[in-house]
């Protein structure tokens, strides 16, 4: 299938216009028109080298709404002119157990990535969701309510069920302080879900323009982290602490903040060691773990949940030419609170 879309060609240079080819659909396979696609700081890190050798050509993008077109001979969850959604993988192995718990995430032989990655065939790169059409096997894509701002609910893909998932796995909800550090497209989709959960919702920010928003997305304070003063002297006990910033922050003074058995969640991944003062995991018994993504299940779950509390992203909508600028723009967290491409300007 004939396709056009913006590509990287080097860790160096620009984004620019592409065309290329998708495959033929094979009887699982569903065809979409792209309508809208994300721009994740991941895009960013990976286009840049910033977590190691990537596979170029790259064609970024792994948040993606879309129209089917046409389906395979042996689709069965998925009509012609329904809304669907694709995230950051496309395929697993799909037998082991992970795999099989729904947790395609955590797959043993390692998840297929929407691109900068080879399917699973081995030879074929994957081209990602900047781009107006998308294959995908229908395993492997979510079902996305009509009622939904499309634009809006294409950073659900990523931004959205990474946020989600360690919510629910930590258990946000009434009784618990929630801490979420950066409000960024992963943060500001974690204050709306940890406050629809009910729980207590504190954003630590380094950008003290952001406070009004922060509240306004549901979170009960603010608290600007530029000063370092600010956070030494803060002193409630948090139960969670998500971090969802794309820096080389220092996460000790995060730690600190934690009560007892509290946990420190990473999901933002600047790609640099984080050094941890171990006395302070040992003081309150506390956790420092990560979070990746979402599994099929739990992305259908948080969809619906999103359709059910009304939630979508807060989106700039931009035309293709204006990537570059936008990434730029992301960089210096210069964007409220997720750029996403209108796929009909590719
Ligand atoms: P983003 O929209 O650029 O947001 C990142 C936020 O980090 C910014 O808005 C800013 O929040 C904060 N920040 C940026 N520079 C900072 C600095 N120098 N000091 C302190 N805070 C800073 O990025 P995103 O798309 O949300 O992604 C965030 C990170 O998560 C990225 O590293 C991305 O690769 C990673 N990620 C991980 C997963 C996963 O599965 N775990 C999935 C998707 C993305 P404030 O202005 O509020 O301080
Ligand atoms: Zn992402
Ligand atoms: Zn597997």
């Amino acid at each position: 299938m004939h396709t056009r879309g913006y590509v990287a060609r080097t860790a160096r240079t620009d984004l620019t216009p592409f065309d290329f080819e998708r495959r033929e659909l094979r009887p699982h396979d569903v065809a979409l028109d792209v309508l809208f696609a994300g721009i994740c700081h991941s895009d960013i890190h990976q286009a840049r080298e910033e977590w190691g050798p990537s596979t170029f050509p790259m064609v970024p993008g792994h948040e993606i709404i879309g129209v089917v077109s046409a389906v395979g001979t042996d689709v069965t969850r998925f009509r012609v002119g329904e809304r669907i959604g694709v995230g950051v993988f496309v395929d697993s192995c799909r037998r082991c157990e992970h795999c099989l718990a729904g947790l395609q995430q955590y797959c043993s032989e390692g998840m297929t990535p929407t691109y900068n990655s080879l399917e699973r065939d081995g030879t074929t790169l994957a081209f990602g969701g900047y781009s107006n059409h998308f294959v995908i096997d229908e395993d492997y894509a979510v079902h996305v309510a009509e009622t939904l701002d499309p634009a809006g609910a294409a950073p659900l893909l990523c931004a959205g069920i990474t946020l989600y998932s360690p919510l629910r796995r930590w258990d946000a909800g009434p009784g618990r302080k929630v801490a979420i550090i950066g409000l960024g497209g992963l943060g500001h989709m974690g204050v709306q879900f940890a406050h629809a959960m009910g729980a207590e919702v504190t954003v630590f920010s380094h950008s003290a323009t952001k406070s009004a928003d922060a509240l306004a997305l549901g979170a009960d304070h603010f608290v600007v982290t530029s000063d370092p003063e600010v956070l030494a002297a803060h002193d409630t006990r948090y139960d969670l602490i998500i971090n969802a910033t794309s820096a080389d922050i220092d996460l000790n003074p995060y730690l600190r903040l934690l009560g007892l058995d509290g946990t420190l969640v990473i999901v933002g991944l600047s790609g640099v060691p984080v050094n941890i003062h171990q006395e302070l995991l040992l003081a309150e018994r506390r956790s420092l773990s990560g979070s990746q993504i979402g599994g099929m299940r739990e992305l259908q779950e948080m969809m619906d949940f999103c359709a059910e509390h009304d939630i979508t992203s807060q989106v700039e909508v931009i035309g293709a030419d204006y990537i570059n600028q936008a990434w730029e723009r992301t960089v210096a967290s210069d964007v409220k609170y997720r750029f996403v491409i209108d796929a009909t300007t590719f």
